[in-house]
């Protein structure tokens, strides 16, 4: 993988910023995955970080091929940044196996990857109304519990990330259940699920999470990537309910989009970590073009590191071009490392 960055930014570097501007080249730096996914990166790797890391951000997609429970609206699956993001994993969003070729891409790039030995596979519950109706109309994807058990029992390189939405009825019961199935994590994204974090039923969902030493992986700050969303409900601030309640708390994506009264939701999550212990935050989609001015903020706020996992957001693919010009191009590889031990 690192190589083929090289390559990438050795093409970049010929064409450079004529063909960023003009597009061309620019898709070239701008798409990611566009290495062979059949070459070992491992043997690149210091032993010590061959097959050693975690990545807990990774998205389960599918449309329900040969019953994998998977269910996307029509206006999403037919949309372009899926048929876009799919391309980019060698697939098509109408091929009869869809979910299951999904998956065999995934594991080849873990595979491909070298430096990873797990990742969380995450599913993705619907929008529930207040009311504890399930929402399918507001709802884009749906990616249930089960099939993501299912995939962690089948192959060790995956762990089970559930999605359970805390206005459900059976809450609580469902939260027992993934319990039991083995779920690390449960991920919201509250901007999307329309979660309003300090709700009284979340707060009795947090003390089942802490009773089951179970971390919430939780979108933080603005969302974009999906439509339909509601922003308030990514307000930082909002996390001090699971926090108090015990529950050990990732941020996603360092809340690196947005802001809430004039101040960043970087810089509100950020002075957040030295109150609470049990507060971390994950990197993920921080090379994604719209964010990567908070890698570069966060490269340069140590006193944060130490609360850092690594996280990719998996489909979405990352650019390297957030190193063009800021670093010599041989040391470009030396620069991806971060992302390793992020
Ligand atoms: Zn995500």
């Amino acid at each position: 993988m690192v190589l083929s960055r090289r390559k990438l930014l050795r093409r970049a570097a010929g064409g450079a910023a004529t063909a960023l501007v003009l597009g061309t080249g620019g898709a070239i730096l701008l798409r990611g995955f566009d290495d062979d996914a059949s070459e070992d990166s491992s043997t690149t790797l210091p032993p010590g970080l061959r097959r050693a890391a975690l990545d807990v951000h990774v998205h389960v997609l599918g449309a329900g091929t040969w019953g994998s429970g998977c269910w996307m609206s029509a206006s999403m699956h037919g949309s372009i940044p899926v048929k876009a993001g799919l391309w980019n994993l060698r697939l098509r969003h109408d091929q009869p196996d869809l979910d299951q070729a999904y998956i065999a891409y995934l594991r080849s790039r873990i595979q491909s990857a070298g430096f990873l030995r797990q990742v969380v596979l995450l599913a993705m519950d619907t929008i529930w109304t207040a009311g504890g109706e399930r929402d399918l109309a507001h709802s884009q994807y749906y990616t249930p519990n089960e099939y993501v058990a299912g995939l962690a029992r089948q192959y060790p390189e995956f762990l089970f990330g559930a999605s359970v939405h805390p206005y459900r009825a059976d809450a609580l019961e469902e939260l027992d259940r993934v319990a039991e199935a083995g779920a690390v994590l449960v991920k919201w994204i509250p901007n999307v699920h329309r979660i309003d974090l300090g709700d009284p039923r979340c707060r009795a969902f947090y003390r089942r999470m802490a009773g089951h030493k179970m971390v919430l992986l939780t979108h933080s700050g603005d969302e974009q990537a999906i439509p339909g969303v509601e922003q308030r409900y990514g307000d930082p601030r909002g996390l001090r309910a699971p926090l108090e309640e015990g529950v050990t708390v990732i941020a996603a994506h360092v809340a690196s989009l947005g802001e809430r009264e004039g101040r960043s939701n970087f810089d509100l999550l950020a002075e957040m970590f030295p109150r609470w212990p049990n507060l971390y935050a994950d990197t993920s989609a921080l090379t994604l073009f719209t964010r990567w001015r908070t890698l570069l903020r966060l490269a340069e706020r140590t006193d944060l590191h130490s609360r850092l996992v690594h996280g990719s957001d998996f489909p979405l693919p990352p650019a390297c071009t957030l190193f063009l010009g800021r670093m010599p191009l041989r040391s470009t590889a030396a620069g991806m490392k971060f992302w390793r031990h992020g």
